[in-house]
């Protein structure tokens, strides 16, 4: 064979390697991420060239591969390391194709969707998207079971509650616009909310929209894909009752957040009520800009304190009434002393013994729900904290305990840093961004794909499960 053909033959060979490759990279991806998830960002995305070591994906929009960098960059990397030595780094470019020019005029800097984007007819995107745009009411359902009669009241939340009851009796008074609840997972934040939306509708000719802060984000982006942006403003601003869900979602998000602060603006400009809930105070809500956290704090602010014992005896109670199952009072005390980190998960242990009293048909015991609850107790019996684990990680592996939270990549020590978080996220009762913060400010989707990698490494090497077990059961002794 002559130079160049064989030069040719090398070259389509490497090619065909890098499209299986990519295939691979992203099937893996889409099972990490979800399937809407990766619809809305990473379908888009198209193989490019390599040079040298580096894969250049193309997007075809600035915003998008923005948000895939920040989101998936790191992700994207490794998986493609990890199917193919040829490629080391993943460059992502803007590429607009060329019936974008004709379609839109508002060159680099605008949020043009190139003809690409806008889905065909019969790809399921389009499906996706003409739901959503279609749906006229932007509210996500509520939660029939979260009403103001079936939250407990007690010391811990009976401001929030009061300062709910109010402005659902009279939205939109003075000192109670913006309504913002904060405090941590599984308190009645969202049960709040719901309740206080059930109960407009119920007494009045009241438009409302409740959605959580990523949804808010997600609607927004899709309407830029869709070209219907000003249509999802106008909706918006059509509301009398806007709640945004766990706002601080927007942290990090520019151009979600701008909006939002516009759409917040127009609102209270015009006399609506909005609610909004976070996991901490407005002040404490640092990545949010100024402006938008000052105007979050200017109307009411009310905090969620932890549980007391008390409280959670007494949402035991009501729960196992509603239920129409007996539990022993002394049984309900056993959890209200044990199961201590949220409401979420006191609730859930107590359906598991009503369900399993109910399956094998004989009441609930204080034996009966200490062997039901094995695990769950267990895991509260000592208290785990993140700080042990990643000091037992870095001992097992001989790293720097500093790694755990630095930026480096190395698979010395990267690979350990996933492990610490996985024992975090199995654990500990933290969530995946409180998780985050805590290796060194990690976005909580890092979190998630590091128990997911672990996990599955975990299936493929014995001999890494065993290590991992092992520290698992030397925290939890
Ligand atoms: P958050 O939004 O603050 O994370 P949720 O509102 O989702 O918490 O509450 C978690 C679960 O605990 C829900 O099922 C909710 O009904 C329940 N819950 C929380 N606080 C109370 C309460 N005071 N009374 C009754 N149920 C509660
Ligand atoms: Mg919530």
């Amino acid at each position: 064979m002559e130079e160049t053909q064989l030069k040719e033959v090398r070259t389509s060979s490497a090619q065909s390697l890098l499209e299986a490759a990519w295939t691979r990279v992203r099937d893996k991806l889409k099972s990490e991420v979800g399937e809407v998830e990766y619809r809305t960002w990473l379908q888009q995305i198209v193989l490019g060239p390599l040079d040298e070591n580096e894969i250049v994906l193309y997007m075809p929009s600035r915003f998008l591969r923005d948000w895939v960098r920040e989101q998936y960059g790191e992700r994207l990397q490794s998986l493609w390391r990890h199917e193919t030595p040829l490629v080391q780094r993943v460059e992502l470019q803007v590429r607009k194709t060329s019936s974008s020019s004709e379609t839109s005029s508002d060159g680099e800097e605008g949020e043009s969707v190139p003809a690409q984007e806008v889905p065909q007819e019969s790809t399921p995107d389009t499906t996706l998207l003409h739901l959503q745009e279609s749906r006229n009411d932007l509210a996500a359902p509520l939660d029939p079971r979260f009403t103001f009669d079936s939250f407990v009241v007690g010391k811990p939340n009976e401001f929030a509650y009061a300062c709910a009851r109010r402005v659902a009796e009279k939205p939109s008074s003075q000192g109670f616009n913006p309504l913002f609840l904060y405090g941590g997972v599984g308190l009645g934040k969202t049960h709040l909310m719901h309740a206080i939306g059930s109960e407009l509708i119920k007494t009045g000719n009241v438009s409302v929209a409740y959605m959580s802060g990523e949804k808010f984000m997600y609607r927004f982006i899709a309407s830029i894909r869709s070209q219907s942006t000003m249509e999802f403003k106008k909706q918006l601003r059509s509301v009398d009752v806007l709640m945004i869900d766990d706002v601080q979602f927007l942290i990090g998000k520019d151009n979600t957040q701008e909006e939002f602060f516009h759409t917040f603006n127009a609102l209270v400009d015009a006399g609506r009520q909005i609610i909004v809930s976070a996991d901490k105070s407005p002040s404490d809500l640092s990545g949010l800009e100024d402006r938008l956290r000052t105007r979050l704090g200017s109307g009411m602010v009310a905090d969620i304190h932890a549980t007391t014992f008390e409280l959670r005896l007494s949402i035991l109670e009501a729960k196992a009434r509603a239920s129409g199952t007996h539990v022993p009072e002394k049984v309900m005390e056993y959890l209200a002393h044990k199961i201590t980190s949220n409401v979420r998960e006191l609730e859930g242990a107590l359906n598991r013994l009503i369900a399993h009293a109910d399956l094998v048909g004989r009441p609930v015991t204080l034996e009966s729900t200490q062997d039901v609850l094995k695990d769950m107790l267990k895991a509260h019996e000592r208290r785990v904290t993140i700080d042990e684990i990643q000091r037992k990680v870095a001992e097992h592996w001989n790293i720097r305990l500093t790694d755990m939270s630095s930026a480096r990549r190395a698979r010395a020590v990267a690979r350990p840093r996933q492990v610490a978080m996985y024992l975090a996220k199995n654990l500990t009762s933290r969530s995946l961004p409180e998780i985050g913060r805590k290796f060194g400010n990690r976005d909580h989707t890092t979190v998630m794909h590091a128990v997911a990698r672990v996990a599955e490494l975990m299936e493929q090497d014995p001999s890494f499960a065993e290590s991992v077990e092992l520290l698992k059961r030397m925290l939890e002794s």
